[in-house]
């Protein structure tokens, strides 16, 4: 994947209270294009693999729980320094320190249920596209 790239989920919560549109919305128009696209659930064994780095951490039980317990929606974003300006979109993980207009800010209930994911580096967004995406599925 090259490097204008980073990749995003919809949490279950977004799905839930049907802020798929909003969210989207908000991304496109923040100058994101979308490459790829799906709706998807994560099994249990999807959700331990791609949170592997946080297996030590006392959430990762909640986490696999969350991450796992409805459809999200999973999506490869295009821009120039695309990593960095989607964290900046997204907004601080704990949806209380997030800044005002961020997605976290507007949708997440709690640091645990923060409504989406983006990628925090280039080498994390190829591996997480690559982990939800076949080639033929990317733009
Ligand atoms: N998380 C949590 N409790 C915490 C920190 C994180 O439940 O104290 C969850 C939350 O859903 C977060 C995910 O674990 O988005 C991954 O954590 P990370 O620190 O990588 O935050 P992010 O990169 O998503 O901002
Ligand atoms: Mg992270």
């Amino acid at each position: 994947m090259r490097t204008n790239r980073t990749f995003t989920m919809l949490k279950p919560d977004s799905v839930e209270k049907g802020h798929i549109g909003a969210i989207l919305e908000k991304i496109t128009a923040s100058g994101f294009k979308i490459v790829a696209m799906k709706l998807t659930q994560m099994t249990t064994a999807d959700a331990k693999e791609f949170y592997a780095i946080h297996k030590e951490r006392p959430f990762f039980g909640e986490l696999v729980e969350y991450m796992t317990r409805g459809p999200i929606v999973a999506a490869i974003l295009e821009k120039d320094n695309a990593v960095e300006d989607f964290r900046t979109l997204i907004g601080a993980t704990n949806p209380a320190e997030a800044a005002e207009g961020t997605i976290r800010k507007l949708y997440a209930a709690s640091i645990g249920e923060n409504a989406v994911h983006g990628s925090d580096s280039d080498e994390n967004a190829a591996i997480e596209g690559a982990f939800h995406f076949a080639g033929r599925e990317i733009f």
